[in-house]
């Protein structure tokens, strides 16, 4: 099946699902069971014995559905459809983007192994690891996202403890891509033969459209399908997708943690899928052109989105070599502190006032107060989070709309108050 040469775009529509099964519906049905039967007792005996890993699957043998908290017809054939872009072996449905993660890392980590994180994550990313990985046992370290292969080397090299590498790039909420191949060197050269180094990576915010971290050397890519496959920010979901052998570990942690989503939110995903090229390509095309629009408006500083040379030279060789696309997340700052970044969201009309991201429509928040508000100062202070920044997440509406929008609000952000000159300060101390 893998060795077809048609594109993913195509392979989507074939794949994973046979009509005959389901009275030749053109489209799968909603499964929404949660039991199934097995023809005889051997059969269900059989499929116990691969879902609980005690023996692994044969070539070519389908074990028979059992629960669906296990799996279901709707989640094998998204998983299976859904693998297409990254070339994956094998993917797993999870209930939510931190389903994946958690399920994920509790699939590998053992009380003494030390998981290394490039800094800055996903806020519910960021809280498991410092808050949560810790109370069973498990060490967590950050270090720099965007760091170099050297940097990374020197916390790997003399910690037998390390067990994985956890990179989200880009990060939320900078835009700092990560090496992804470096990290798989170093792990390769500190891995010993009974002990591996997992390389993990997010990679919500590109893909599966622009990266591709399993073919540039990770274990496994993980995803909130909330985001972009899912794509009109009416449901929760995610992804961890990698070798059937990894693959086969994850999913029975997911059977027994119960994090697999429900039949029907599958079957959305599964009709989002068709239009996930699309959208992502358009939405890209729009945020190219919101970010032209903001390189230019004076209120504007330190803009940050994929490719730019703003980002930096080693940013931009990252670029060129881990992504065949930009994507349409941008974070920005604009001139001023809280206050004026609170102007500019309470005064936008078109784009929500919402965290998420990677729907049909623009969201835009302010990470400091709201997705990233766990941090504290300090964390916030190193991973470059301000109070003065925002994020957007550039929908389908017509950009030009969207760049008069932001335009209206930012000047308005610019605008002091009614002036109050106590001081002859021209009220620019915003008294
Ligand atoms: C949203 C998000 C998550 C968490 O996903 P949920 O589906 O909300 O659980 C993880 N990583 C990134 C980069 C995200 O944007």
């Amino acid at each position: 099946m893998s060795q077809s040469p048609v594109k993913p775009q195509t392979e989507i529509f074939s794949r994973g699902y046979d009509p005959q099964r389901s009275e030749g519906a053109a489209v799968p049905p909603v499964f929404r069971t949660s039991t199934f039967l097995f023809k005889n007792a051997e059969e269900g005996k059989r499929a116990f014995e691969i879902a609980y890993g005690l023996s692994p699957m044969k070539a070519g043998e389908s074990p028979a559905l059992i629960y669906t908290r296990v799996n279901n017809p709707n989640s094998e054939i998204l998983e299976d459809k859904a693998r297409s872009w990254d070339q994956a072996e094998d993917a797993a449905l999870f209930g939510s983007g931190m389903g994946a993660i958690s399920s994920t890392c509790l699939a590998f980590l053992r009380p003494g192994d030390t998981l290394l994180f490039a800094d800055p994550v996903y806020g519910g990313t960021e809280y498991l690891f410092r808050h949560m990985l810790p109370l069973f046992g498990i060490k967590t370290r950050p270090f720099p996202a965007g760091g170099t292969q050297a940097e990374l080397e020197a916390l790997v090299a003399g910690d037998p403890t390390v067990k994985a590498i956890y990179l989200e790039s880009p990060a939320n909420p900078t835009i700092v891509l990560s090496d992804i191949a470096a990290a798989r060197a170093v792990a390769d050269r500190h891995a010993t033969p009974d002990r591996k180094i997992l390389v993990m990576v997010d990679n919500t915010f590109m893909g599966p459209i622009f990266c591709s971290p399993l073919k540039l050397g990770a274990d496994l890519v993980i995803y909130s399908a909330t985001k972009f496959f899912g794509g009109h920010s009416d449901l929760v979901a995610g992804f961890t997708m990698g070798s059937k052998a990894l693959m086969g570990q994850v999913k029975v942690f997911r059977t027994i943690l119960g994090s697999i989503a429900d039949p029907d939110t599958a079957w959305l995903i599964h009709r989002s899928l068709a239009t996930l090229q699309v959208r992502m390509e358009k939405q890209q095309e729009n945020a190219q052109k919101l970010v032209d629009f903001l390189l230019t408006h004076p209120a504007v500083q330190d803009l940050s989105y994929p490719g730019l040379p703003q980002m930096g030279e080693r940013q931009l060789e990252l670029w060129k070599k881990q992504c065949t696309g930009t994507g349409s997340i941008i974070t920005f700052k604009v001139k001023g502190g809280e206050a004026e970044a609170f102007r500019v969201l309470n005064a936008i009309r078109h784009m929500k006032l919402a965290v998420s991201l990677g729907g049909v429509e623009s969201l835009i928040q302010h990470p400091s107060s709201m997705t990233h508000s766990d941090m504290t100062p300090a964390e916030k202070l190193h991973a470059g989070i301000t109070e003065n920044m925002i994020r957007v997440s550039v929908g389908l509406e017509d950009v030009d709309d969207l760049i008069a929008d932001l335009s209206l609000a930012l000047d308005q952000a610019q605008v002091s108050e009614p002036a109050f000159d106590c001081c002859g300060c021209g009220g620019d101390r915003g008294i």
